[in-house]
């Protein structure tokens, strides 16, 4: 079945449902297709808020608030980028109130805001009240909000709709396959521009706080056409998954006055960032808790993680500002915060790398930055580069609005004077063989075992920690496991909610998005941010003050280039805290 329309938006997350709302408000027939219903989309799980230099509490500034998320970037950050999104994002959220979200209030009536890691005053002195929130559910209402707006808006949802090709021809963006999940039918849509907001990848490790359905699909689509990925070597684990699930437990909790302690009851962040302590960048927390449990210093029988301790906070705080972590301890630990400390360690959340893009969200192909016309991408899917090497908290549900914002502008201008291109039945071949392929396989490798390899390898050799020799023993086994994935078999063969084929799909996704992970963190000899190398500890901007370009080859043959960081205000200095 063919479809049409002027913007089509992969993705009914915050990125894509703010793409799609300012294209429709640009006047353009705009259209969003969903693997997911658009309220299941992983942005509702985001819990402690959204930063922006409002000043509702205290003093704050749109220029601090760019220097925290350049330094917290650890200076790989984009500073035009950050520029635009620490002016623009203030607008945004006033935006999102008039919407109808319902953040919290202050006594005065205006939006409540705390503390969140790596957010400070007055250039770094101490922690400030940046995070706009409802409750620890901000995601949540975000999502609902957008969602109203857009059917408001009259656009076009095509729900549960798994895109599995992106068509590109003389290097121009024609249009998109998808597969949809009720009927097993695939489907073609004629577009003149496309906006990508697919959304992050942490389903390539075994502990996790993203959902199963954040498996990278239209990176890897892009990334074997020849596009190339951005900075993929930076992925951020956040310092509190709940151990041993991963399910996360918001930094919000932290920025409430929660303290991480140890086995002997230490405050360890003291030593490690002594400004802000609890409140470091992510990144830091994060190597800072992997050191005490390498040390000794761990809890539990194994002495393998971490505790956060909310027990000294009133009761009501606990109960009223982070009612949805509180639950998730009590159920799934049986641990009541309000009580005992809850049991913590890091776990996989956020890619800081992914598609490149100017800021207007048009995708590039080169570190000239050649666009490629009509192919847009926003969100976590997209690398504009805001947070460089380490993304601030509430920073990812900033930059979903502001560039999601800027895509669906653009798009919708570029849409007026663009012609449709003519696509045929032909273009669905691609797709059409891949899934037949698995349908059809008589191999013997199984999707969930393969994937269960994967997860782990990814955990063991490439996670916070890195060497050189655990990246490339990786890179051996990102090479068997793609070589075995030619031999996946499913069982089912039927066309209606095919969920073992769309799995299948998916893995593909996985191998490909961590093939450019490992193949970009092995190359770069240097520690910035997330990617911490042993052996080289250091941060060496004399060669490494740039952006990875990852095009592949073949599997297990990855191609680089370089692009250079957008400097600006602040010069590259040490990052202390
Ligand atoms: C538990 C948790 C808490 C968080 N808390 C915060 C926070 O407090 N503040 C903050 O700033 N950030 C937070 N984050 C990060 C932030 O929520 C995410 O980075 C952000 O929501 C990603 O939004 P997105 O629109 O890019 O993608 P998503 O919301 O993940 O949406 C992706 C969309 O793409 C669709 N899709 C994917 N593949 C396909 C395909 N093949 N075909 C069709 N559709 C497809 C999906 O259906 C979905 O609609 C949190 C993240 C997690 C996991």
């Amino acid at each position: 079945m063919a479809h049409r329309h002027e913007v089509i938006v992969v993705g009914a997350g915050g990125a894509g449902l703010t793409a799609a709302l300012y294209a429709a408000r640009e006047g353009a027939d705009v259209a969003v297709g969903s693997k997911l219903y658009p309220t299941r989309s992983h942005t509702g799980a985001a819990q402690g808020g959204i930063g922006a230099a409002l000043g509702n509490v205290e003093e704050d500034h749109w220029e601090w608030h760019m220097f925290d998320t350049v330094k917290g970037g650890d200076y790989l950050t984009d500073q035009d980028a950050a520029e635009v999104f620490a002016k623009e994002v203030i607008e945004a959220v006033i935006e999102l109130e008039h919407m109808g979200l319902p953040f919290d209030r202050l006594p005065n009536g205006k939006i409540a805001q705390r503390r969140f890691g790596g957010h400070t005053k007055d250039w770094g002195k101490a922690p400030v009240h940046r995070a706009a929130h409802a409750a620890d559910r901000t995601g949540h209402m975000i999502l609902q909000t957008l969602y109203q707006q857009c059917v408001k808006h009259n656009i076009t949802f095509y729900n549960e709709f798994h895109v599995t090709d992106v068509i590109l021809e003389d290097g121009v963006a024609k249009g998109l396959v998808a597969y949809e999940l009720a009927t097993g039918e695939l489907h073609l849509f004629e577009a003149k521009a496309i906006v990508i907001a697919s959304g992050g990848f942490g389903r390539i490790y075994k502990i996790t706080s993203n959902a199963y359905t954040l498996t990278g699909d239209l990176q890897a689509i892009l990334y074997r056409k020849g596009l190339p990925l951005e900075d993929m070597e930076f992925y951020q684990f956040h310092p509190t998954g709940l151990y041993p699930l991963g399910i996360l437990l918001t930094e919000g909790a932290r920025g409430e006055g929660g303290i991480l302690r140890n086995a002997l009851g230490e405050r360890f962040m003291e030593r490690y960032a002594p400004t802000i302590k609890d409140l470091a960048p992510r990144d830091m927390v994060s190597r800072a808790m992997y050191l005490e449990v390498r040390e000794g210093r761990g809890c539990g029988p194994k002495k393998d993680h971490v505790l956060l301790d909310l027990t000294h906070l009133p009761p009501e705080v606990i109960e009223k500002k982070l009612p949805d972590i509180t639950e998730f301890s009590r159920i799934y630990l049986g641990v009541d915060p309000l009580k005992e400390p809850v049991p913590v360690m890091p776990t996989a959340h956020y890619a800081m790398g992914g598609i490149p893009t100017t800021l207007w969200g048009q995708v590039i192909q080169d570190e000239n930055n050649t666009v490629v016309p009509g192919l847009y991408a926003a969100g976590e899917a997209a690398c504009v580069s805001l947070h460089g090497a380490n993304r601030l908290g509430t920073n990812s549900l900033g930059d979903l609005v502001v560039f999601g914002r800027r895509a669906g502008i653009h798009a919708a201008r570029f849409a007026k004077d663009a012609d449709y291109h003519e696509l045929t039945e032909a273009h669905l071949g691609p797709s059409r063989e891949r899934i037949e392929r698995i349908k059809n396989s008589k191999g013997k490798e199984r999707v969930a075992a393969l994937r269960a390899e994967l997860q782990q390898s990814m955990m063991d050799n490439a996670s916070v920690f890195r060497t050189g020799e655990l990246l490339s023993k990786q890179v051996e086994v990102l090479k068997e496991l793609m070589d075995r994935y030619k031999n996946i078999a499913i069982d089912d063969k039927g066309e209606a909610y095919n969920t073992e084929l769309v799995e299948a799909l998916e893995l593909g996704y996985l191998l490909e998005v961590s093939e450019a992970l490992v193949h970009s963190a092995l190359n770069r000899t240097e520690s910035r941010g997330a990617h911490a190398r042993e052996d080289y500890p250091e941060r060496d901007d004399r060669n490494w003050l740039k952006h990875t370009l990852a095009y592949k080859v073949e599997d297990g043959k990855v191609a680089f280039r370089y692009k250079p960081v957008v400097l600006g205000r602040f010069e590259p200095k040490a990052r202390t805290y």
